[in-house]
Parts: C-alpha cells; structure tokens; sequence
C-alpha cells in the first residue's frame, strides 16, 4: 500500500471540492477563518509520517480538545468519574441541554459539552485555572513531542464572550450538585483548553498515545483507559453525527468546530484532518469525507 499516494490523493481531491460546509460562527474568531482550506496528517506506528494541503497551518482544536482532559481526569480519578459522567451517545447537539433536565445534571458522555464541563471541573479540583491549563498544555506537548504548542487568547476570550449557553449547562448541573468549583473558572478553563492551537502532524503527533504503543511516543495511559478513550470517541465523538462517521469510516474520531478531526487506527495509525467548512452536525464536512476516502482506500476500520 503506498499511503504517501493514498494521503496526497485525497489531499487533491479535497482541494477541487466546491461544497465545503459552514465555518462556525457562532464564535467569531472562528467564523472569519478562510473556507478553503485543508490539511490533513497521518502518523504511522514505525513513526512514518505523511502530509497533504495544509497540514502545517495551526487551527484551533476546539471540542477535539476534550479527548486530553478527558484522559487527565481518568489518570486522575480512575473509574470515579463514571459517577459523575455517563457513556452513552446523546444523540442530541453537543450543546443540547435537554438531557440535563430529565437525567439529574449528569451528562449523557464526556464528549458533549456538558460532559466535557464535568471532566474540566474534575481536574480543576483544588487548583487555580492557570495551573490546570499548565497541566493541560504540559500534557499535549509532551504527547506531540513538541513544546510549540499554545492557547489562542482571543479565541478564549470570545469562545469566553459567547459562551452563555456553556455557562447554561455548568449553572444547571451546579444546581443539581454536580460541579465542584465556581462556574465562571470551570467554564473559563473550558474555553481556554477549546482555544489551543495546533496543526494536523501537531494533532497526530499529540493523538499517538491512543494507538497503543509506538516508536517514538510516549506512552502516557494504560492500555484499558486507551480502549475506553476509542470506545467513547467512536460512540459518541461527533455527538448526533456519531452513528454516521462510525457507519462511514469506521474508526474512533472526535471533532472540534473548529474543523478539525483525531482519528484513532488501533495500533496502525493516528490521523488528523482540518477543513473548517462544518456540515449541519458542527462537524468538519470535508474532514468526513477525506476520513471515509482513507479509511477505504486504506481498509483501516474497527469493524473489520
Ligand atoms: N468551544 C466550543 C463550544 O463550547 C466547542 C464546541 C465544539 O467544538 N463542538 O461551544
């Protein structure tokens, strides 16, 4: 298999596409990013790497965001957070409150915003938010094997402005007991962490721990957590579009608004692709379709 070809393919491919989603604009510093891009990023096991279009432009991560805490906070807590965050799909937006209300302010999963809101505040437990986004940085780019990674301010600050539906969410599950620290420095970690900036071979690099062991990664969570980190990201990783990247890629993903998308190859490979036109579901439209494209070309899937 010639994977240079495979990635560089579809990289042309997806350069010629005309329909190429919405960029999110509900968070103005995203919605002035240029449409017509895309990178995309493949990490081999042996360490082989392979790049296509804009690989090399830094986007912000967004929700792709919440698979790091989330293995902070299972390093952290071990199987307790399950008492505080589910593991079922929502099958609703990754911003729907609806749940909240009939589910006691226990978010469905640590995907979805609410979920993801949970798994901040329990690593912010007992420290001040800059520590913990120190934490949080430290640990991406140890897992990049790259120091050059950092948080967009003036992203967090408007991700901050309009974040009235996320402070929603926090103040809801506050009634019901369910955070542990005040809501304005567990939502102003959350929109600090949404607003790191990588690049796709910074993101795949940063994605290497969940592939299993690899030449060159370090290997930062045990092999049952990595199973469960995959599980929840094919399941429930682009939220009420979940059941339909699992149907056409096969692999465990998680996606950002900001058009971004970590995909998982079970020790195989870690890819990342990045094109900020979203389809209806707040997930990257060209991102989708270049994932399905190297999925089949490739016969990488989970389902055999
Ligand atoms: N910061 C965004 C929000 O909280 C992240 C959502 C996403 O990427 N799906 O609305």
């Amino acid at each position: 298999m010639d994977l240079g070809a495979i990635v560089t393919r579809i990289g042309a491919d997806m350069a010629a596409m005309q329909d190429r989603g919405r960029v999110a604009d509900y968070i103005p510093q995203l919605g002035g990013v240029d449409p017509d891009q895309f990178g995309m990023a493949v990490v081999t096991k042996d360490g082989e790497t392979y790049l296509t279009g804009d690989a090399l432009i830094p986007f912000s991560i967004q929700s792709v965001s919440k698979v790091f805490t989330l293995a902070i906070a299972l390093g952290r807590l071990g199987e307790a957070l399950w008492k505080r965050v589910g593991v079922e799909p929502s099958g609703h937006a990754f911003n729907s409150i609806l749940q909240l209300e009939t589910e006691a302010g226990i978010p469905r999963n640590p995907f979805i915003n609410a979920g993801a809101l949970v798994v901040t505040d329990s690593i912010l437990a007992g420290h001040a938010p800059r520590e913990t986004l120190g934490e949080i940085l430290r640990f991406v780019r140890m897992s990049a094997g790259d120091d050059d990674i950092h948080i967009k301010q003036s992203v967090a600050r408007t991700g901050e402005e309009t974040g009235h539906l996320n402070r929603a969410l926090a103040h809801f599950m506050t009634s019901h007991g369910r955070l542990q620290n005040p809501v304005d420095l567990t939502c102003g970690t959350y929109f600090h962490q949404c607003a790191i900036e990588m690049n796709c071979l910074q993101l795949a690099r940063a994605g290497r721990f969940l592939m299993g062991p690899s030449k060159d990664a370090p290997s930062l969570v045990s092999a049952q957590k990595i199973r469960r980190i995959n599980a929840l990201m094919m399941t429930c990783g682009h939220y009420d579009g979940s059941g339909e990247f699992a149907f056409r890629v096969g692999l465990p993903g998680k996606s950002g608004v900001g058009g971004g998308i970590l995909a998982i190859v079970p020790n195989t490979a870690v890819v990342a692709v990045w094109s900020p036109g979203l389809n209806t579901r707040g997930n990257s439209q060209l991102g989708t379709l270049a994932m399905e494209r190297l999925a089949h070309a490739t016969g990488w899937s989970v389902y055999g």
